[in-house]
């Protein structure tokens, strides 16, 4: 068995180092950074050898191939010794799938990725099929395949794992959407982001299908291009289509071979315009996976949705407050911002990655009466917007943006955090940005 040195001591990098000894590899893994306590525990019990804070070059550069975690850019000094003694660098999912036998369903996309895996797992563990959730999203795909059996895996994935992946095939595979985001990682190229997340559909067969949004002329012009050998199944708000989903008298119509599903869109729990693609895309896995019509329409009406992700959190005096601190880019803040009913005080700001607003102007000038900045520079924001809304704060915590908004917030207002920012300027990530948020907004 070869030498298989994991990159990485994070979820998917622990989880691919256990596998690996599992399969009876020589293993060790490197981070630069500190490992977590707990992590330690797990390499310590599985007896598997690592280092951290630093890469030594003796113990990688001998290395059979090499699981690299997402997180590390190709840029990392170390993948270039690596590449230099064209050393296989792989992703965690590529390593975990060569020993996975179960059906995949994998989910890519800009935008929903979490949702919609979310979705599609509720809705095929209440069909009561043995099925494992994974890739960007729990406990890792890695370790759950070392140490579980399931039939089916529902799979989240980023374009950083789809870029380590050659052999892996999905036997279901849904891309949501594709808009910029990352590019700096892709040398600021389009066509490179675009290619890295059509991976999704590589090593597929004529037995294998592909859901895909009709409406995203990005996916779509590259979808004209390219030779695809698995089923197509588009999914559209906009037109009919033969075989996929659709909208047509405010409903969801799903066709699979002869397979059919029909729901009205307001029977659905998820609202707004993003979260119909959302479920649509579900559906349609669900009928090609044979799902019952009621266990598609009990788990789309039911369906809870995850946190952070234009999440309800309380009404103080017939205010709403909604916590979409996942709202990292300005696409999907349009798509929060599109959901709204009623006038908003939206909280925005953070880390911008060269945002470009515009696409939010209509919307803003439509429904926004008032901007809260939440960022450690907020000048930005206040060059665009100034004017275009009734009055703008500056904000430095998430309990400091929640006093302000309370204090001019009138009934039947909604107060939004969806920043359309990254959250690393005031905060360690966005989870803890919304997690403060809700704290504060609880203790109004
Ligand atoms: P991801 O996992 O791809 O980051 P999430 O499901 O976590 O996506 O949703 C992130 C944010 O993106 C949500 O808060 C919502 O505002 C927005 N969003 C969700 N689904 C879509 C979609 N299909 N298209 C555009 N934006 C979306």
């Amino acid at each position: 068995m070869s030498r298989v040195v994991i990159l990485g001591g994070g979820e998917s990098g622990v989880g691919s180092a256990v596998l690996a000894k599992v399969k009876g590899h020589e293993v060790f893994l490197s981070d630069n950074g500190m490992i977590s306590q707990e992590a330690k525990e797990l390499m310590e019990k599985w007896e598997i050898s690592y280092e951290e804070g630093r890469h030594t070059r003796e113990l990688i550069l001998n290395a059979g191939e090499v699981v690299k975690s997402p997180g590390i850019p190709d840029s990392a000094p170390i993948i270039g010794d690596i590449r230099e003694k064209k050393i296989p660098v792989i992703s965690e999912i590529e390593f975990a799938g060569r020993y996975d036998r179960s059906k995949k369903i994998c989910i890519t996309g800009s935008n929903g990725k979490t949702t919609t895996t979310s979705i599609i797992y509720f809705l095929m563990k209440n069909a009561g099929l043995n099925v494992g959730l994974a890739g960007n999203i729990g406990q890792s795909y890695a370790y759950q395949v070392a140490t579980q059996n399931y039939d089916y895996y529902v799979l989240e994935l980023s374009s950083f794992q789809l870029d380590g992946m050659y052999d892996f095939k999905a036997d279901i595979a849904v891309l949501l959407n594709i808009t910029p985001d990352h590019l700096d990682r892709y040398n600021n190229q389009m066509e490179n982001y675009i290619m890295s997340k059509f991976r999704i559909t590589q090593n597929m067969s004529e037995s294998d299908c592909f859901i895909f949004c009709a409406d995203d002329e990005i996916s779509i012009s590259h979808l004209n291009n390219i030779v695809l050998k698995a089923k197509q199944l588009p999914f559209s708000q906009e037109k009919r289509v033969e075989e996929g989903a659709y909208l047509e008298d405010k409903q969801i119509k799903v066709k699979y071979e002869d397979r059919e599903y029909n729901m009205f869109i307001n029977e659905l729990s998820l609202q707004g315009k993003h979260n119909i693609y959302n479920s649509m895309a579900a559906a349609v896995t669900g009928k090609v996976l044979n799902i019952r019509n009621e266990v598609l329409r009990q788990s789309l009406t039911t369906f809870q949705g995850v946190e952070h992700r234009l999440e309800k959190v309380l009404k103080v005096k017939n205010v709403l407050y909604i916590n979409d601190s996942k709202g990292t880019n300005v696409n999907s803040t349009w798509y929060a911002l599109e959901s709204m009913t009623t006038p908003v005080i939206w909280i925005a700001g953070g880390k911008d990655k060269g945002n470009d607003y515009s696409p939010l102007f209509d919307l803003v000038k439509d429904k926004v009466r008032a901007i809260i900045c939440l960022g450690a520079d907020n000048r930005k924001l206040h060059e665009v917007f100034e004017g275009m809304v009734d009055s703008m704060y500056d904000t430095s915590s998430a309990e400091e943006a929640v006093k302000v908004a309370y204090s001019i917030a009138q009934p039947g207002d909604t107060v939004l955090l969806s920043p359309a920012c990254a959250s690393f300027d005031l905060f360690k990530n966005y989870e803890e940005r919304g997690r403060l948020f809700k704290e504060a907004v609880k203790n109004l």
